[in-house]
């Protein structure tokens, strides 16, 4: 089933197009890419689902147009965006901002056993849980991110380059993690990704972005290899 699907959406800063066109539909299970090189409109294409630019074209998200809402509503009917650059609250502690991600929420006890999901998840978190996040170190910082979006409880998630400025072996632990949330949440995840080698360990199927259009879509297994992937990467 489909869960969220794009049709013909363009975005623009200022006089500038950026996407000019994208269509994809994003099953209601599972983790799905957005694969492409830098400036080919993947951030931009995260931020017109979760309403933070304006867009043409149709945005539906379990049956409803989505499309001209703003961030706020987006993420009332459960789309959790977890941005590049993380974006915690600097001087609020680990704990603190796992909660302040269940602000919309009232389930006591469903907070309090998320968190303890999100420690299982990220044992690092664990051990710095009474830290500031501003002492975090960047591996750090992308588990909170990720975690924080989990205590919203959303339907989808958005997660922008969680690999960006990451050692391989944090950025590997931080995927190791995605993948177990991806098979245990039924959260269903939207992974923007520029490390094609990453995203293939937990995507099930991917689209290209080329120049703000996306030129192909196809399972994991059909996309490894083939020439665009190597070109959007490589740059021929
Ligand atoms: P990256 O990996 O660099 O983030 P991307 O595929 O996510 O690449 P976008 O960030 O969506 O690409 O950017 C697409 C294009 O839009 C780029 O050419 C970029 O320079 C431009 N762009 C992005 N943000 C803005 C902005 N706020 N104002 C003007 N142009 C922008």
């Amino acid at each position: 089933m489909t869960l969220l699907e794009l049709e013909d959406v363009t975005a623009s800063y200022g006089p500038v197009q950026v996407l000019d066109g994208v269509s994809l539909s994003v099953p209601d299970n599972g983790a799905f890419g957005i694969l492409g090189a830098n400036g080919a409109g993947k951030t931009t294409t995260l931020r017109a689902i979760s309403g933070a630019v304006r867009t043409s074209g149709r945005i539906v998200f379990d049956g409803k147009d989505i499309s001209g809402l703003r961030p706020d509503q987006v993420a009332a009917l459960g789309i959790a965006h977890v941005p590049e650059g993380r974006g915690s609250f600097g001087d609020l502690t680990v704990r603190e901002n796992l909660r302040v991600g269940a602000y919309l929420r009232k389930d006591r006890k469903g907070i309090d056993e998320d968190i303890d999901y999100c420690l299982d998840l990220f044992p690092n978190l664990q051990d710095r849980i009474r830290s500031n996040a501003s002492a975090l170190s960047g591996g750090e910082q992308q588990m909170l991110a990720v975690a924080r979006a989990i205590m919203s409880k959303p339907r989808m998630l958005l997660l922008d380059e969680a690999s960006l400025g990451l050692a391989p072996s944090t950025a590997k632990n931080v995927y190791d993690a995605i993948r177990r949330l991806r098979d245990e949440s039924g959260i269903a995840m939207v992974v923007v990704e520029q490390n094609a080698n990453l995203a293939f360990t937990v995507v099930d199927s991917a689209t290209v972005l080329e120049t703000g259009r996306s030129v192909l879509t196809g399972t994991s297994a059909e996309l490894k290899g083939m020439d665009e992937i190597r070109r959007a990467y490589l740059g021929g």
